[in-house]
């Protein structure tokens, strides 16, 4: 581990961020890095992975291991991650011997279980759906009898974009849903009747300052975020409820990094979904239409620098850009060069070379003078960005 550098002297090109993962999230933090000449060193399982062109050093292998966290420990002045499927144990051994871990392991171990990242917010009196944790299928046979459907049963851990949720809509799917889950810890969630998937970024550094983002709008297909839209069409009080209770929520975890809240919105209450101890797809839109990113917010606060209170510049919306159905290989992206004649354009294209069913490829984000203006050269650039097969090549699995 390197030693701890001394801030008056701060030298970027001695100063190494380890990164947990190499996806876009990892690249976007890294290209933010590299506009102060931070070094960058991965780690990732693949070695053609997004930040691989730009890692100055890239360690292949699997995110939860031990061996190779330490390699990347060894090289780093502060680690952080962008995914929740980090190995909290080790990282908090680390941390024990002095290396900047952000966010901490501890926060980490808390948010990987849904159960107990539930309960902690229980516990801080911030507000959740009602939840229970399964003991056993009588257990969950008598909390469905007593509720009312439909409910949903969900995977603790190793769980997202709803690939850990099973809806029960009658008695019939309790035990369903139980075997489709069968040796994994689950917990059954009441239904929320949302009317609107919104989110607040929050980034607090070591000293404990605090800055939020705007709230956004979510619009998912398919349980994955297809659509973000700032402002968020809510009033101004739910605004700043959403913003005092995401705060409240990194306050209460004493969370160093930035932090994706998800919330519904069920007439003017809000309820947390749940939070994401990394930058998040909903805070891309930040890029062009906030005076500061959530990237660069994330590593001015796991580096100890000052917090600034994000501007919103304009409206925005983003859109995902995400692989075709039932189709995995390599693929193209057509209509570019006219997505590029719409004002207001940016497109993030994350460099994956295989393309997977509702696989995230990049992003796109128009900003313009009014949300209208915005989702309309959205619709304009959705009917020409195309992901097509790429034929003539033998489909390739990773
Ligand atoms: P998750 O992976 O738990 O964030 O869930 C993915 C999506 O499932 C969310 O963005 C919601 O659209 C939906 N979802 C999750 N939990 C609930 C709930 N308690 N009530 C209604 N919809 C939910």
């Amino acid at each position: 581990m390197k030693s701890s550098f001394n801030r008056s002297q701060l030298s970027p090109n001695d100063i190494t961020l380890g990164i947990i993962g190499g996806g876009q999230l990892g690249k976007m933090i890294g290209i933010e890095a590299k506009r102060m000449s931070l070094n960058l060193a991965y780690l990732d399982p693949d070695m053609t992975c997004p930040a691989s062109t730009i890692a100055d050093q890239l360690i292949v292998s699997d995110y939860k291991d031990e061996k190779s966290i330490l390699e990347l420990a060894e090289k780093s002045d502060v680690l952080t991650y962008e995914i929740e499927l980090a190995n909290s144990a080790v990282l908090k051994d680390l941390q024990s011997k002095g290396l900047a871990v952000h966010p901490s392991p501890a926060v980490l171990n808390t948010i990987q279980n849904k159960l107990r990242q539930k309960k902690f917010l229980k516990s801080k009196g911030i507000p959740v759906p009602d939840f229970e944790e399964i003991t056993s299928i009588d257990q969950a046979r008598r909390i469905c009898k007593d509720s009312d459907y439909p409910l949903l049963l969900k995977a603790c851990e190793d769980s997202y974009d709803g690939r850990g949720n099973y809806l029960i809509r009658s008695p019939r799917d309790i035990d369903k849903g139980i075997r489709y889950f069968e040796g994994r810890s689950c917990m059954i969630e009441k239904f929320v009747h949302f009317t609107k998937e919104v989110s607040v970024m929050v980034a607090r550094n070591t000293k404990g300052q605090i800055a939020s983002f705007p709230v956004v709008h979510n619009i998912h297909k398919n349980n994955i975020l297809d659509t973000t839209i700032v402002p968020a069409g809510i009033s101004k009080t739910v605004e700043a409820n959403a913003r005092t209770i995401a705060e409240k929520v990194v306050k209460s975890l004493k969370g160093v990094g930035i932090f994706g809240i998800e919330m519904f919105l069920e007439d003017n209450k809000l309820l947390i979904n749940e939070i994401a101890p990394r930058p998040h797809n909903s805070g891309h839109y930040s890029i062009e239409a906030c005076s500061v990113s959530q990237f660069e917010l994330h590593i001015r606060a796991i580096f100890g620098l000052p917090l600034v209170k994000p501007r919103l510049l304009s409206p925005a919306v983003m859109t995902n850009i995400l692989g075709i159905p039932n189709y995995t290989g390599r693929y193209s992206i057509t209509g570019i060069d006219r997505a590029f004649t719409v004002p207001g354009m940016k497109l993030h294209l994350y460099g994956k070379r295989i393309t997977k069913p509702q696989r995230k490829l990049g992003h796109f984000t128009i900003t313009a003078e009014t949300t209208q203006e915005a989702l309309s050269r959205t619709r304009r650039v959705r009917k020409l960005l195309r992901v097509e097969k790429l034929l003539g090549n033998k489909k390739e699995e990773e």
